[in-house]
C-alpha cells in the first residue's frame, strides 16, 4: 500500500469511484476520462507501480480474467473489446499503480496511437 498513490486511495475509499466489480484481490471502476462507451480500469488492491514491478503471475492474470468477466456482463464478449496495460513514459502511463484498461463499444483501430 502506498499512502499517496491515487489508486491505493481509491481502493481505501478515500476518493470516489464508479466501482463496477470487486474481488478479494481486484477492484474495477470506470475511467474518469472514458475513451470508449465502456472504459473500465482493473487494478490489484495491492500496490504495484507498473508491470516492471510485477512479480505475481496470478495477480496480473486475474486482472485480465476480471476484465473478460465485465466485458461479458456488459454484452461485449462477442462483438469484441480491448485490454491494454500502459507501462512507462513512452506508453503514456500516468498513474503508477498497475491497471488494465478495458475498452469496448466502438471500433478500436490498430495500431493504436
Ligand atoms: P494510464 O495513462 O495508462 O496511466 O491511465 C491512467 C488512467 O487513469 C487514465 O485513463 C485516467 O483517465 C484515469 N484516471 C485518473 N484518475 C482517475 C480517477 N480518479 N478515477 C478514475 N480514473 C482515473
Ligand atoms: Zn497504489
Amino acid at each position: 500500500m502506498s499512502e499517496s498513490c491515487l489508486f491505493c486511495r481509491l481502493v481505501r475509499g478515500e476518493i470516489p469511484a464508479g466501482i463496477v466489480a470487486e474481488t478479494d484481490e481486484c477492484v474495477a471502476f470506470r475511467d474518469i476520462n472514458p475513451q470508449a462507451p465502456l472504459h473500465v480500469l482493473v487494478i490489484p488492491r495491492a500496490h504495484v507501480a507498473s508491470l516492471n514491478d510485477a512479480t505475481d503471475a496470478a495477480q496480473i492474470g486475474r486482472l485480465s480474467l476480471l476484465a473478460a468477466e465485465i466485458a461479458r456482463r456488459e454484452g461485449y464478449a462477442e462483438s469484441g473489446y480491448r485490454t491494454v496495460v500502459n507501462t512507462g513514459p513512452a506508453a503514456g502511463q500516468t498513474v503508477f499503480h498497475v491497471h488494465l484498461h478495458l475498452l469496448a463499444g466502438r471500433d478500436l483501430r490498430w495500431p493504436p496511437g
